[in-house]
């Protein structure tokens, strides 16, 4: 299944038997990306929020 990373606009494949609640990488610039919904072959990716990290101040 194609999917599409919502950070950099790269199409890249997952395995058709992905399920919800795995996390992709997406090749193109690292995001991680959890699968939010399988639809109909379509498949809906949300960015995985990473905790821990606080780079902001
Ligand atoms: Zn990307």
């Amino acid at each position: 299944m194609k999917v599409k990373c919502p950070e950099c606009g790269a199409e890249f494949d997952v395995p058709d038997d992905v399920i919800v609640g795995e996390v992709v990488t997406c090749p193109d610039c690292g995001l991680e990306l959890e699968v939010a919904k399988i639809e109909a072959g379509n498949v809906e990716l949300k960015p995985v929020q990473v905790a821990g990290e606080d780079w902001g101040e």
